[in-house]
C-alpha cells in the first residue's frame, strides 16, 4: 500500500514538473484532464432566476436544453451547454459545438478539445477549475438533416449567435470569471464586437463588460485549438498568451 502511495506520489510531482516545464512544443506530449458532464437537467422558461451562481448554472443547463429559439436547437443531437466550475477564475469561450460535442453534450471533447485540456495543463489548469463554453450551445451543421455525418460543421449565423446570446451572458454573470479567453476569431469577434483579424488581436489584453450591472472582465484573444492543428505554427503565440495568463493569475 505504502510502495503504491510512493509511486503515486512520484506520478504526481513528476505530472506537476512536466506541467511546469512545458512550453508549446510539449502539448502533444502532455496528459489530457478527464471530461466531466454537467448535471442533467430538465426544460425550463428562459430567463434564469435562481440567486446562487451554481443554482443559476444548473437554470442555464436546463433551460439550453429546452431552448428552440433557432433552428439549431431542432437539429442538433445534444444541447452543449458548458461544463466547469461555478467558481471558475477562468472561462474559456469557443465558437460553437462540432460532430464530437454534439453526440456528447460537452463542449470541446473532439480533437481541438483534447489540445485544449493540453494547453490548459500546460499552465495548472484543468477542466475542472476553469469553465468551457461556447457562443451557441448547438451544432450549426451544413446539412441539419444529418447530425450523424462528420464534416457536416459551419460557423454560426448572426442570427444564432443572436438567439443563444443570453444564454452566455447568463453564466458570465453568474460565474463572474476573473478572465474570459475567447478561442477563435467568432467569440472574439461577438464579444468585442471587433472585426479585426484574430491573428492581430490575440495576445493584447481586453476588457469585457457583461452589463447588468456586474464588474468588467479582462479579456484576452487567442487562436483556436483547431487553428493549432492545423498550422501548429501557431503554438508558439498560443504558449505566450497562455503564459500572459498564467501570470495575471498569479497575481491577487
Ligand atoms: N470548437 C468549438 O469552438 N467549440 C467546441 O465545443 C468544440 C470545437
Amino acid at each position: 500500500m505504502s510502495a503504491e502511495l510512493d509511486e503515486l506520489k512520484d506520478l504526481t510531482r513528476s505530472l506537476r514538473r512536466r506541467v511546469e516545464l512545458s512550453d508549446a512544443s510539449d502539448w502533444t506530449a502532455a496528459s489530457a484532464s478527464p471530461a466531466r458532464a454537467v448535471a442533467p437537467a430538465e426544460r425550463g422558461a428562459v430567463a434564469p432566476s435562481v440567486g446562487n451562481k451554481t443554482g443559476i448554472l444548473a437554470e442555464v443547463v436546463e433551460k439550453v436544453k429546452a431552448c428552440r429559439a433557432c433552428p439549431l436547437g431542432s437539429a442538433r443531437l445534444q444541447a452543449v451547454p458548458g461544463v466547469g466550475s461555478p467558481d471558475a477564475a477562468v472561462l474559456f469561450v469557443g465558437e460553437g459545438p462540432g460532430f464530437d460535442e454534439d453526440h456528447k453534450g460537452e463542449p470541446f471533447v473532439g480533437r481541438s478539445g483534447q489540445l485544449l485540456d493540453k494547453i490548459m495543463a500546460a499552465i495548472g489548469l484543468s477542466r475542472a477549475s476553469v469553465y468551457i463554453a461556447n457562443i451557441v450551445k448547438c451544432h450549426p451543421m451544413t446539412d441539419p438533416s444529418d447530425p450523424e455525418k462528420r464534416g457536416n460543421d459551419r460557423p454560426p449565423s448572426p442570427e444564432e449567435i443572436a438567439a443563444c446570446r443570453p444564454w452566455l451572458d447568463a453564466q458570465i454573470r453568474a460565474i463572474s470569471p476573473r478572465f474570459i479567453v475567447t478561442l477563435g476569431a467568432v467569440p472574439a469577434r461577438v464579444l468585442l464586437q471587433d472585426q479585426t483579424p484574430i491573428s492581430k488581436i490575440r495576445g493584447r489584453w481586453r476588457t469585457y463588460d457583461p452589463g447588468g450591472g456586474a464588474a468588467p472582465v479582462r479579456l484576452l484573444p487567442t487562436f483556436h485549438p483547431a487553428a493549432l492543428l492545423r498550422n501548429p505554427n501557431l503554438k508558439r503565440d498560443v504558449w505566450e498568451d497562455m503564459k500572459s495568463l498564467r501570470e495575471e493569475l498569479s497575481k491577487p
